[in-house]
């Protein structure tokens, strides 16, 4: 997992967004504590649908609109970060550290981060050969996994 940080820094991180998020002109409801607090143990990545789901969980009063708003202000922020799944919807990452790019098997739907350096032959070819600066946690891409390619593959195949 390429996004967290030491323990210290993330408390660190978190101890501010209640004024931060009052400077952006959002109350410290008590639903927006809950949020930040599930936000705060997540690890990796989490779709806003799963977060409102988890939410929901600890408080059925959460309003999804709400969720959505705080997830937007907290983006500018930059204490989450969205990038994009297989079907193109939001996924944020929290803390993120690590820029990184995303791989999605069509055959297992598994998912694998592309790291900075793996990508790097790519990004510097389009900025050098189209001057186009790639967003790497906006690059998704779809395929085939090496499992999936080989021996189920063939099995299905004969
Ligand atoms: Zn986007
Ligand atoms: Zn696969
Ligand atoms: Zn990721």
């Amino acid at each position: 997992m390429s996004v967290g940080g030491s323990v210290a820094e993330r408390a660190g991180a978190w101890a501010s967004v209640r004024d931060r998020l009052r400077e952006r002109g959002l109350r410290w409801t008590p639903q927006r504590r809950l949020m930040v607090d599930v936000l705060a143990q997540t690890d990796g990545h989490i779709t806003g649908a799963e977060l409102v789901e988890r939410c929901r969980e600890l408080d059925p009063a959460t309003i999804p609109s709400t969720v959505y708003r705080t997830l937007d202000v907290l983006e500018q922020l930059g204490v989450i970060r969205h990038g994009h799944g297989r079907d193109g919807r939001e996924e944020f990452h929290v803390l993120p550290q690590n820029e990184h790019g995303h791989l999605f098997c069509s055959g297992c739907s598994g998912s694998w981060d592309i790291e900075a350096p793996e990508a790097s032959p790519l990004v510097r070819a389009l900025r050098r050969q189209r001057g186009f600066a790639v967003d790497l946690s906006h690059l998704t891409v779809v395929g085939v996994c090496e499992d999936c390619s080989s021996d189920r593959g063939v099995a299905r195949r004969s």
